[in-house]
């Protein structure tokens, strides 16, 4: 059903890259056989899911939605997709996403923008746009994405589908493709609440293959969701609240705290006094990161290869001028040189230095509430051109989103309403480093 719907529909969409029919067709055999000899079935037996480009899928094309990796094939499953299939997951195939998850509205994939389905006309959001947009499109019932600095929540929001990020260490990056690794991470879309936990509840846990994953204990996610809300403490940050901020989405989320509210919910006003640093330090953070990562492409070891050139260093220089696009380029000058002798002291080590403040401010809050609640984006879905020439412009999108992912806390975007327009709207909730499950039970009954 899933691959006829792709085949009828995705070429106005473009959200899929490659599909991965064999192997999803042995899946589905596999649990119909099941189903006939009676076997009980796993938790996520025959739900079609869909795999966002940066993660790898043994034999499948994976190109970050970059033109440098164009033709690698991974001879490995990333751990996140593994237990997918482990579950009964049935991979339907790559969904296509900004170039090296860089960017906040798909438009950075060098294999052609994607649109929302909401909105024709408008962006789906990024980095992880195809996922949000499979989802949003029922191209999938449930996919992956990843989030460095709102690349799951964002699109999520844009294209009104739940979106979660979890806790830095509670779900393996073995098998993503870098981008900025002390950011980085992989996360579930789904349609609702209830199903993107139990995604979550297969793909969490600790991985040998991951040093930064973390063993502490799995909640049961399932059972946390029955739980009442009633009595919890709602933090509302201020600085998310300041002008910049659509008025419909500021509507928005005052009708979701007055539900919240209404189901017993005490709404605490908070402050995270830093937060208007968060998108200078992402950006500096996350490109140091991005200059340093990227160097494994250098045309020997994946994907393009310059033929002609004459020298081994013409060719590094060669392919990585053809097969990286604009934006990385930048993001690799600008990381560069926030790493270069000279400026690491004013750059580097000072957005490291501003990253625990942050980090703290949360800290803080998290002391006195049980979760956050707050936008995702400062805007609904903007038209696809609409920011492509300020990159400046692009990176305040960013501005809800950052400083979660630099304090490496949980969040998640729930679908809270649309625009006069029709446009989706999303809130956010953010909870405790390893408390998904408060953060869940909240984001339940917002929806
Ligand atoms: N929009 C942000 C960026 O361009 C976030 C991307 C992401 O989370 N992968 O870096």
């Amino acid at each position: 059903v899933h691959y006829a719907r792709i085949a009828a529909e995705d070429g106005a969409i473009n959200s899929y890259l490659a599909l991965s029919r064999e192997r999803a067709l042995a899946q589905a055999e596999k649990i119909d056989q099941m189903v006939a000899k009676g076997e009980p079935l796993p938790v996520l037996a025959g739900v079609p899911v869909g795999i966002k480009d940066v993660l790898t899928m043994q034999g499948a094309p994976a190109t970050a939605g970059s033109l440098i990796l164009k033709g690698y094939r991974p001879p490995y499953d990333a751990t996140a997709v593994k237990r997918l299939e482990a579950a009964g997951a049935v991979l339907l195939g790559k969904l296509n996403c900004d170039e090296f998850a860089m960017g906040s509205s798909n438009e950075n994939s060098a294999y052609g923008s994607v649109k929302n389905p909401r909105a024709l006309d408008r962006v789906p959001g990024g980095s992880s746009g195809g996922s949000a947009a499979a989802v949003a499109a029922d191209f999938a019932v449930a996919t992956l994405g990843t989030d460095t600095g709102g690349s799951i929540r964002q699109p999520a929001a844009f294209c009104g589908v739940v979106g979660v990020l979890p806790t830095y260490g509670r779900v393996s990056r073995y098998g993503l493709i870098a981008f900025a690794s002390s950011l980085d991470r992989v996360g579930p879309f789904a349609k609702n609440v209830r199903d993107a936990a139990a995604l979550l509840q297969v793909l969490a846990g600790h991985d040998e293959m991951d040093a930064t994953s973390s063993d502490r204990p799995v909640a049961d996610y399932a059972a946390e969701l029955q739980k009442p809300v009633e009595g919890l403490r709602v933090g509302v940050p201020e600085e998310y609240f300041g002008e910049g901020l659509d008025p419909e989405i500021r509507a928005a989320i005052e009708g979701v705290l007055a539900g919240l509210k209404a189901a017993g919910c005490v709404i605490k006003p908070v402050s995270l006094p830093h937060t208007k640093y968060a998108v200078p330090t992402y950006y500096v953070i996350a490109t140091a990161e991005a200059s340093s990562n990227l160097s494994r492409f250098d045309g020997v070891r994946y994907g393009l290869r310059d033929a002609e050139a004459k020298t081994l260093a013409a060719m590094f220089r060669k392919t990585r001028d053809a097969g990286f696009g604009a934006e990385v380029k930048r993001r690799i000058l600008l990381g560069t040189y926030a790493l270069s002798a000279g400026y690491y002291d004013a750059y580097y080590r000072k957005a490291q230095q501003v990253r625990a403040l942050l980090t703290k401010d949360f800290l803080a809050a998290f002391h006195d509430v049980d979760v956050l609640v707050a936008p995702v984006t400062p805007t609904p879905a903007f038209k696809l051109g609409e920011k492509t020439d300020d990159p400046v412009k692009m990176y305040l999108e960013d501005i809800y989103s950052v400083a979660a992912s630099l304090a490496g806390i949980c969040g998640i975007s729930v679908p809270c309403g649309e625009t006069k327009v029709g446009l989706p709207i999303g809130v956010q909730v953010m909870g405790r480093h390893f408390d998904e499950a408060t953060m869940l039970r909240v984001a339940q009954a917002v929806e």
